[in-house]
């Protein structure tokens, strides 16, 4: 996260991103931390923020280094840069030329009261051009105007899908997240996890994987929204540690381990059989909110600290299964 800074000042943003934000990776953390995701054989470096286009050059220079050692780079922007052709297809020229291999543009109506969904088309239509993989990204929320659908049949999309049709071009919706676990946003239905969809919940494939670098310095154990506000998802910071050591800590903790193997939601559900007034169903569409119940309502906390040890071996188990099983192995 090059900066917490953005063009646009987003209600719930998960990164307390606004306009006014003022802190910034000084270039040489950002360039120590993907020379040592590099060693450690990272496969993606992403630049996101806030809005990690804000960043200018250093932003150039990270794309560079990321590239070459290799490594699949990726931003994601909220387009604010493509007010007409020409500068999206300038910007996109310089991130092409630094390295960069896929772009996520995000949309949807809070997005949309400062970007217009016509730069994210513009953007999307020139990073297609020069050959990027794109996904646009939209907010979902039960009401709302830019929806997937919406973004499809845009005649611009549509002459992008004509123009290119072999392009690598992807619209996705995601939940839109309160970043408080007892604010509640209204989904379409079927969004929210409750125990009839429960086994459809799999592990969190962020927490243990994805190291992210905070535009502060800070490094945390996944790429979860509301990572500013679960203090102990932070680790330490990128000026004083190395990323190896970090990663190192992060996966001597159990929760985090069991967030790895079980994900938010079954934790929430486990805690709620120990302590039926824990409510949890029909609550949450986006995991990283479930995560924040767990880590910050004083109830589900004291039921993972006096009841954890029972999930040791199914944890364990877990992890074999998931790093050592190997089901073409032969028994002898
Ligand atoms: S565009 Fe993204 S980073 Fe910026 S305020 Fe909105 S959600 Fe936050
Ligand atoms: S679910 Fe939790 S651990 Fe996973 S990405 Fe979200 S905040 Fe991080």
């Amino acid at each position: 996260m090059p900066t917490y800074k953005c063009t646009a000042s987003c209600e719930h943003c998960g990164t307390l991103s606004h306009p006014r934000e003022t802190t910034w990776l000084p270039i040489e953390q950002m360039l120590k931390a993907i020379d040592e995701a590099a060693d450690l054989g990272y496969n993606v470096v992403v630049f996101t923020g806030g809005e990690a286009t804000l960043a200018g050059q250093n932003l150039l220079k990270g794309i560079e280094r990321a590239s070459s050692h290799g490594i699949t780079v990726r931003i994601v922007s909220n387009a604010h840069w493509a007010t007409n052709d020409r500068m999206a297809e300038r910007r996109i020229g310089e991130f092409v030329r630094a390295g960069l291999t896929e772009i996520n543009l995000s949309t949807g109506d809070q997005h949309a009261r400062f970007v217009p969904l016509d730069n994210v088309i513009r953007a999307a239509r020139a990073a297609v051009k020069a050959g990027l993989r794109a996904m646009i990204m939209v907010e979902t929320v039960l009401e709302r105007i830019i929806t997937k659908e919406v973004v499809e049949n845009h005649p611009e999309f549509q002459d992008i899908c004509n123009q290119f049709p072999s392009s690598k071009i992807n619209i996705l919706e995601s939940p839109w997240m309160p970043l408080s676990p007892s604010t509640l946003n209204k989904y379409p239905d079927g969004v929210t996890v409750n125990r009839s969809n429960l086994a459809l919940c799999k592990g969190c494939d962020s927490i243990l994987t994805t190291t992210t670098i905070q535009a502060d310095g800070q490094i945390a154990a996944c790429c979860g929204l509301g990572m500013r506000k679960i203090p102990e998802l932070k680790l330490d910071s990128i000026r004083e540690t190395k990323l190896a050591t970090a990663d190192q800590t992060a996966g001597e903790d159990f929760l985090k381990r069991w967030l790895r193997v079980e994900g938010p939601e079954r934790i929430l559900a486990w805690a709620s059989d120990h302590k039926s007034n824990i409510e949890w169903e029909n609550m949450y569409a986006h995991r990283c909110q479930a995560c924040m119940r767990i880590y910050t309502d004083p109830e589900v906390r004291e039921v993972i600290a006096k009841h954890h040890k029972e999930k040791i071996a199914d944890v364990l188990l877990s992890e074999w299964l998931m790093f050592h099983y190997n089901p073409l192995a032969q028994v002898n």
